[in-house]
């Protein structure tokens, strides 16, 4: 006798008993199933293939399935799953530990492991608010950019701008402060605003995504005002946070969009691509200064934080061999060709009219449609479905079309991408 169950499609049993991340079930009952993945590719149950033009939500960056990252966790698989990391340590974690400080700005000296990236922020903005408390100073409040977006954990929750979804939480918030994004117009008002405020001593830390902004539609800033605002705080002793938890491991161009700018952070947060989307794990790192508020001989003085999975071995084995990946001739070939691809694309399209504005920093391209939210109301559901008939995986954010696709993709699949997006502009 067959199963009747397995008769049914995929999507369909996925109604019965599962709650998907970030969905309102009532108005979107539909998921699409995904049946594998490969390089720059998904495949439906159907099979029919998408390119991932959105890296799975910037993790995958080196291609679904690298056989190269696959094949060094598999073997790590037969030797240490899993180990409790308090009063333990193991070759994974002090390797990666080795390739990483290698990598990131020449300031970061300490690595704290956690799970995804609301934890790494979560980590950085505990770090920013005890190192002061460990020092005997009152610093309670802590600065953040409009519309930035750290993740959806209290803390994190609190620092992040973009609150539509944050009504029923926000009487349990820590104490945040807003700060404008530094752009050539508003940069000497901001800087005078900012030492205005520092006079009272009360700000623990400043978290800020540098340079783009994710969640805010892409939205780039100034790398000369984003220095001299970093500058400031240096000055009045403010921990700066960089939430890189989507701009780190070369999307920029560079590493680290840290690596842009002068001012380097005292703490960095990294997930995404830190596993190259194999498994999910995060990372708060952070200078010897920071460090050395901590470490005392009093017990608590020290950070008390860890999760179950801290620094899982196979979870470090994929960060590792995602940084080999980074760093190959390849791979650093691929993001310039992207690059390039991106500024040709841009020269052809920028001027039409359906076009508002275009952004490009390294790999991510944006643009946003010259076309009014209010009239176009499911435009976002329009321009996604127009992309997926075509095999083309983008999610739009309200108006903003945005490419940050795997650096593995070849030119004739961004091609597809970019002929989706010339065909959208017909029919908004
Ligand atoms: C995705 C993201 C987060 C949250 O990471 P999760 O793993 O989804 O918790 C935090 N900050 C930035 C900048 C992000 O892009």
């Amino acid at each position: 006798m067959t199963n009747p169950i397995a008769l049914e499609k995929l999507s369909d049993r996925d109604k019965k008993h599962l709650w998907h991340p970030l969905t309102q079930h009532k108005t979107h009952p539909e998921m699409l199933a995904i049946s594998h993945a490969k390089g720059a590719l998904i495949y439906d149950e159907e099979g029919k293939d998408y390119i991932d033009g959105i890296a799975s939500w910037y993790t995958c960056m080196y291609g679904h399935c690298h056989p190269f990252i696959l094949e060094r966790v598999g073997a790590q698989m037969q030797r240490l799953d899993q180990v409790v990391f308090s009063g333990f340590t193991h070759e994974p974690a002090v390797k990666l530990s080795e390739a990483l400080i290698e990598i990131l700005p020449e300031n970061q000296e300490k690595l704290f492991f956690s799970d995804n990236g609301s934890t790494a922020t979560e980590i950085g903005i505990k770090m920013a608010l005890q190192y002061h408390f460990n020092l005997g100073r009152k610093r309670n409040v802590m600065l953040a950019f409009e519309e930035g977006f750290h993740g959806d954990t209290f803390g994190s929750m609190s620092v992040s701008g973009l609150s539509v979804y944050n009504g029923p939480f926000e009487e349990f918030f820590i104490e945040v402060e807003r700060i404008s994004v530094p752009t050539p117009e508003n940069i000497e008002a901001l800087l005078a605003q900012l030492e205005n405020r520092l006079q009272d001593n009360n700000i623990a830390g400043f978290i800020y995504e540098p340079l783009v902004q994710g969640a805010a539609a892409m939205k780039m800033h100034d790398v000369n005002g984003l220095d001299k605002v970093l500058a400031l705080f240096k000055k009045y002793g403010v921990i700066t946070v960089a939430d890189e938890v989507m701009t780190g491991f070369g999307k920029t161009g560079a590493h680290f969009a840290s690596d842009h700018l002068a001012t380097k952070p005292d703490i960095i947060c990294l997930s995404k691509a830190l596993t190259a989307g194999l498994v999910p794990m995060g990372l708060t790192t952070c200078t010897e200064e920071i460090y050395q508020a901590f470490y005392s001989d009093d017990i608590a003085k020290g950070l008390f934080h860890g999760h179950t999975y801290t620094a899982n071995p196979l979870a470090c084995t994929a960060a590792l061999a995602a940084v080999d990946l980074l760093r190959s001739d390849e791979i650093q070939g691929n993001i310039q060709n992207i690059i390039q691809w991106h500024r040709d694309f841009d020269k052809e399209i920028k001027d039409h009219p359906k076009i508002a504005a275009t952004r490009q920093l390294g790999v991510i391209y944006a643009l946003d449609l010259n076309v009014q939210m209010e009239r176009y109301g499911n435009l976002r559901d329009k321009l996604f479905k127009h992309f997926m008939d075509d095999g083309v995986f983008l999610r739009p954010l309200g108006n903003t079309i945005y490419i940050l696709a795997p650096f593995v993709i070849d030119k004739s699949q961004m091609d597809r991408i970019y002929e989706s997006i010339k065909s959208v502009l017909e029919i908004v």
